[in-house]
């Protein structure tokens, strides 16, 4: 019996759960079906001839399995995928315990929210960074608790999900909210509330009214269409779907313009104070330096500055392999000096470190760009010419600056050997944000 509750809403392979074959409420299907000289994966969507492959198998003999999905266990051709209508949740009364109040931009994003997710529609909030977007969500999510439904928040990184779990759980504290990424526990229930990476959505089938996709623009969503089906597979077919991102695409952008995107856009702060702007300084050939142990005089010199003024400091790098050399070079002038990246099995806990303050110094790869926040951070990238750093990364990394309304400011410094058109555009970006702000402010 357990296990119908574990199926409930999700389309999970028939191997993973217990339950007998022809069950009337259970959806039974085949997990690979035929398409052209090749297969569609009904999992993740993949239908890329190369990503199929051949394997041995004990039923069949020979089987076509998809090497796409395969992360999440072997998807083949004698597979059958099972799913099953959630049952309905409970009616919530008053399941919001917060009282704050929301800025002027924060009310727009929450009412067109709200009206999202009565009308089941789709519509976009472009929210510069530290807007104060999860404040935007709690009237949407209550109105949908309050109807009975179940909604889902996906961000691509774990990180976020960590982020989002513990504030939701705080401002609901009656509901079961579930965060859901890579190695987390299994502990699906049928629950109102999921905060999942957006891989964990290939997990779902139809349960969601309402679906909230964060940074929709950050990598890996945009560029992975095993997320985008993941997501239209995952909600209800009458479900409001709506984007949150501080970057939008360039496509969306003209959308919005041309009206053919329904978007609400909120261009400053919640402590209306303008976006910190990006200074760029030339620091030569700084993997040379790093390739001797050292670094090059004028990051040394910005370092310093901070950490004696006991401000905490990040330092972006394009890539795992600069992060140990950096740290050990780091460490012999400021021994509470630590560096992450995605692979790091200590990353939870040194982030939670250097939020408590017990880090002055923290090197890190873009994992850390979005969805951190920690009090008078300032923000350094070394190497910003690097590939890796495109406008809506350098966008999303200034963003980290100055987004507690007691320290409003910071330094967000880009370190390269030679300026790109990522840059220029990043800061010009921001520029326009501030300017519109600002002609906001003049009007209310
Ligand atoms: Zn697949
Ligand atoms: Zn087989």
């Amino acid at each position: 019996m357990e296990d119908y509750c574990v199926l409930q809403g999700r389309r999970l392979l028939l191997s993973e759960v217990d339950i007998p074959l022809n069950n009337e409420r259970v959806r039974y299907e085949p997990a690979l079906i035929p398409k052209g000289k090749s297969y569609l994966c009904k999992r993740c969507g993949n239908d890329t001839p190369y990503l199929f492959a051949q394997t041995p198998c004990v039923h069949c003999g020979t089987c076509v399995y998809c090497r796409k999905c395969i992360m999440m266990g072997r998807v083949q051709s004698c597979s059958t995928l099972v799913s099953m209508h959630p049952e309905p949740l409970p009616i919530q009364n008053k399941p919001l315990s917060w009282n704050g109040t929301l800025s002027i931009g924060q009310k727009q994003a929450s009412d067109a929210i709200v009206r999202a997710v009565i009308e089941k529609k789709e519509h976009l909030i472009w929210a510069v960074c530290g807007a104060g977007k999860t404040e935007m969500l709690f009237a949407g999510i209550e109105t949908a608790l309050q109807r009975g439904e179940r909604v889902c928040i996906a961000a691509p990184r774990t990180d976020v999900v960590l982020e989002l779990h513990p504030r939701l759980q705080q401002v609901f504290p009656h509901i079961d909210v579930i965060a859901l990424y890579g190695n987390s526990p299994d502990r699906h229930r049928n629950v109102p509330l999921v905060i999942a990476t957006t891989h964990q959505l290939l997990r779902y089938y139809r349960a969601f009214d309402i679906l909230i996709i964060d940074e929709v623009d950050a990598f890996p969503y945009t560029v992975d269409k095993t997320l985008r089906y993941a997501a239209e597979q995952a909600r209800k077919q009458q479900a409001a779907l709506i984007h949150l991102t501080a970057t939008p695409s360039k496509l969306w952008k003209r959308e919005i313009k041309q009206g053919k995107r329904s978007a609400t856009i909120i261009s400053s702060r919640y402590h209306r104070q303008p976006l910190p702007l990006p200074m760029f300084v030339w620091s030569g050939n700084w993997k040379a330096h790093i390739k001797k142990g050292r670094l090059p005089a004028a990051v040394q010199n910005w370092i310093r500055t901070h950490v004696e003024s006991k401000r905490p400091v990040f330092l972006f790098v394009s890539k795992v392999s600069y992060v140990q050399p950096l740290v050990a070079c780091l460490k012999q002038f400021y021994p509470s000096t630590e560096g992450v990246h995605a692979e790091d099995p200590d990353r939870k806990q040194k982030v939670a470190a250097f939020r408590k303050g017990m880090l002055s110094v923290l090197v890190t790869t873009t994992i850390l760009e979005r969805g951190v926040t920690v009090a008078n951070l300032q923000v350094a990238v070394l190497g910003a010419e690097e590939p890796i750093f495109t406008e809506s990364a350098l966008v999303q990394i200034a963003g980290r600056v100055g987004r507690n309304a007691s320290f409003p400011t910071g330094d967000v410094v880009l370190f390269h050997f030679g300026k790109t058109k990522a840059m220029v555009a990043a800061r010009r970006h921001i520029q326009s944000m501030n300017r519109a702000a600002r002609r906001k402010d003049h009007l209310s």
